[in-house]
């Protein structure tokens, strides 16, 4: 494989949103009721203007709606080290099609518990059945990076421990996400109601996680412990870099810090500039001063995982004193470990008063970031309509 020289400078982490059409109806996300235009997404014109990086992860919406991500994908392999594609899993052939020309790819299919679970959450017909199939059709084909995503909240959340098992028994990654409100998910009432319970089952799961012999696996209970803590409406375990050595790029070509942020945040548009002019800007900078002061304190692995590289020594500690604590107990880790659950538990905290530092806003008018184009196509018909219609279209041709 060629890869791109052109480029100077240190590699970064980029996510690649390369459509908001989704045939999926996730309970979490109405990303579905506002999809991009088709003739409006990313082209591979301004992929090709990307700079290098040491890791990429191609997302949607659903990407796989896109016929052309083969040549996505064949552009962003010259600039990029690793590339891991989320999916829900539903296009089948199209994924074991794309699979067959790049094994070396990563896919990671959204599967949001057992079967009646995943398919409530998710509103996709046999959801599950066609996730897991994908999956299992992957690793027989001898591909190594396949895992599950699972986002989870109160009504999976006991699901986590058995869906893990699952994957593990499959040899497969297992990646865990929760609720978040932001434009991307054009959501904003996102909340975990019970607490305690949610984060029972991720204590469970990191105590699994610190008893496997898998380095990798410690370093997600990090991660999950993590989410305990987000969860609770606290401050994030570790700095938020997003915007200095990591990007995501909406099918606009809009450069932005992250997908977590309430509004929209521009750091400039790769349609029009060079990826070093915008890069540059007094426009990026400024969307760089606001990621120093953002409160929202997210927990999601786009920004979590280059911290965890960054400040690498605090998950290693955290990881030694488990593992140590391991030695003695099969129960090496607790939730009350984190002060936030022992005062909820103890009653010195109220489910009201972490509900009001949440990112939860009822009353929030949520910009959903689609152009005026995309907008217009939204007049007398849904998201639903319009994408329906594409899929139809495309299975017809
Ligand atoms: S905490 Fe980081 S990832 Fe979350 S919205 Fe703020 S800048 Fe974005």
């Amino acid at each position: 494989m060629v890869k791109d020289k052109t480029t100077i400078g240190k590699k970064l982490n980029g996510t690649v949103i390369v459509t908001y059409r989704c045939n999926a109806r996730c309970s979490m996300c109405n990303r579905y009721k506002a999809p991009s235009r088709a003739e409006e997404e990313i082209s591979i014109e301004t992929i090709k203007k990307l700079p290098r990086m040491y890791f990429t992860n191609i997302t949607g919406g659903e990407p796989f709606i896109r016929t052309d991500l083969k040549d996505i994908v064949r552009e962003l392999y010259k600039k990029s080290d690793r590339i891991v594609i989320s999916t829900n899993g539903f296009f089948t052939d199209r994924i074991v099609d794309l699979c067959k020309e790049y094994p070396e790819i990563g896919i990671r299919i959204s599967i949001e518990g057992l079967e009646q679970t995943n398919n409530e959450i998710r509103g996709l017909q046999n959801g599950y059945q066609r996730g897991y199939q994908t999956l299992k059709m992957l690793r027989e084909m001898g591909m190594k990076d396949v895992g599950f995503g699972m986002t989870v909240q109160d009504k999976n959340a006991p699901d986590l421990v058995p869906l893990y098992r699952i994957s593990n028994e499959m040899g497969m990654e297992f990646a865990t996400a929760s609720l978040h409100n932001s434009f991307y998910f054009v959501e904003a009432k996102n909340i975990i109601h019970d607490r305690p319970m949610v984060a029972k089952n991720f204590e469970n799961l990191i105590n699994e996680l610190l008893r496997s012999n898998s380095p990798k696996k410690w370093f997600r209970a990090y991660f999950n412990h993590g989410l305990i803590n987000y969860i609770y409406s606290q401050k994030r375990l570790l700095p938020c870099d997003m915007s200095f050595d990591t990007f995501f790029i909406d099918p606009y070509g809009d450069v932005m810090p992250c997908n977590g942020t309430k509004d929209k945040e521009v750091m400039g548009n790769l349609n029009t500039q060079t990826w070093d002019e915008l890069w540059n800007s007094p426009e990026a900078e400024k969307v760089r001063k606001k990621v120093r002061c953002c409160d929202r304190d997210c927990w999601m692995i786009g920004s979590v995982s280059p911290a965890m590289h960054k400040y690498i020594w605090i998950p290693i500690w955290w990881v030694l004193r488990h593992k140590f604590k391991a030695l003695f107990t099969k129960h090496p880790y607790s939730m009350y470990e984190l002060k936030i659950c022992r005062d909820y538990r103890d009653g010195k905290v109220t489910k009201e008063q972490l509900d009001q530092c949440s990112t939860c806003d009822l009353n929030a008018e949520v910009n959903d970031g689609l152009s005026e184009a995309s907008k217009a196509q939204l007049k007398g018909k849904t998201g639903e309509e319009i994408v329906d219609a594409d899929i139809a279209a495309q299975i017809k041709e």
